[in-house]
């Protein structure tokens, strides 16, 4: 990304097909300038302003149409994690190394540096650094839930993943989706108590649920509101 004349961030792409200049947004709201192969590049910047109106309409309207792609900037600039009462305020420095640093790096909340080349690079880190922190503040909260109700599993595993909150395989493995950690607490630990209820039963028959209603008397509204959450997962954080 370069800055343009006019103020309006864009990059450019040579092609070789091109004809003619052009501006594409996109899916993200980034301005892509299509600089056909041999045109000079110092028209691009006096394209582009001569066209703010037009990036404006259009970005307006992909904001309105709002696949969440669009209304989401590719990085995040702050993260939320209402489950354990977190906010961090992201800043990315490029270039100079690569790697997450907290600071402070002793509260829980605060302003996280990405250190990165590319911004894959730093999506990358970021995913990273989201894993730590999910086996940071899920395990052991998994083992006080499974405390409370008495229940045992042989081991934890959090992962990354697109489309299933957590999962309990026969051999007593919990595994956990790091994105629990943009959840509200009572849905992760609706989350717990249903996984752990499979150490008891490994299925979904009435007796499995009789038991999670023991725990979790308001289950159906918590299990609903876990299969709406799976669209809110940050763009960022999916693998
Ligand atoms: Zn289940």
């Amino acid at each position: 990304m370069v800055d343009a004349s006019g103020g309006i961030p864009y990059r450019v792409r040579v092609s070789r097909r091109a004809r003619r200049l052009q501006i594409q947004i996109t899916v993200h709201g980034e301005v892509e300038v299509v600089l056909p192969q041999g045109m000079p590049a110092c028209v691009v910047p006096e394209f582009v302003a001569r066209h703010r109106d037009w990036i404006a309409r259009t970005r307006a309207r992909q904001m309105a149409a709002c696949p969440r792609q669009a209304c989401e900037p590719a990085l995040p600039h702050e993260i939320r994690f209402p489950a354990i009462g977190a906010r961090w305020q992201v800043q990315y420095r490029w270039g100079c190394g690569s790697g997450v640093e907290e600071r402070p790096a002793t509260t829980g909340s605060g302003e996280l540096v990405v250190f990165a080349g590319t911004e894959a690079d730093a999506r990358r880190r970021l995913q990273d650094w989201l894993g730590r922190q999910g086996r940071r503040h899920l395990t052991p909260w998994l083992q006080a839930v499974a405390g409370e109700l008495g229940m045992h599993y042989h081991r934890v595993s959090v992962r990354a993943q697109r489309s299933r909150w957590g999962s309990y395989s026969a051999r007593g493995t919990v595994s956990l989706n790091r994105a629990l950690l943009f959840l509200e607490p009572d849905l992760v630990r609706h989350l717990f108590v249903h996984e752990l209820c499979h150490s008891v039963h490994l299925n979904h028959s009435p007796q499995f649920w009789a038991l999670v209603r023991r725990f979790s008397p308001d289950y159906r509204r918590l299990e609903q509101a876990l299969d709406r959450a799976v669209p809110t997962i940050p763009h960022w954080a999916l693998p």
